[in-house]
């Protein structure tokens, strides 16, 4: 089961599925993992919830758009 998104899927050293390990920034965050704290373990969890809910990893800023 993955890390982040928790579908079954063949993971990755990581312990990533395809689809996260194909978003840099998702791969960098569980790459970070390995220098582990508490800090950086609560952080991912929230980043996870976040998936799991289907919301966006980080908070962008929208872009007008005209048209
Ligand atoms: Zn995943």
């Amino acid at each position: 089961m993955c890390e982040h998104c928790e579908v079954q899927a063949e993971l990755d050293e990581l312990g990533l599925c395809p689809r996260c390990r194909s978003m840099e920034t998702i791969r960098e965050l569980y790459e970070r993992r390995r220098d582990w704290s508490p800090e950086w373990e609560a952080h991912l969890r929230r980043l996870a919830q976040r998936a799991k809910a289907r919301l966006p990893l980080f908070e962008q800023p929208r872009k007008e758009r005209d048209g």
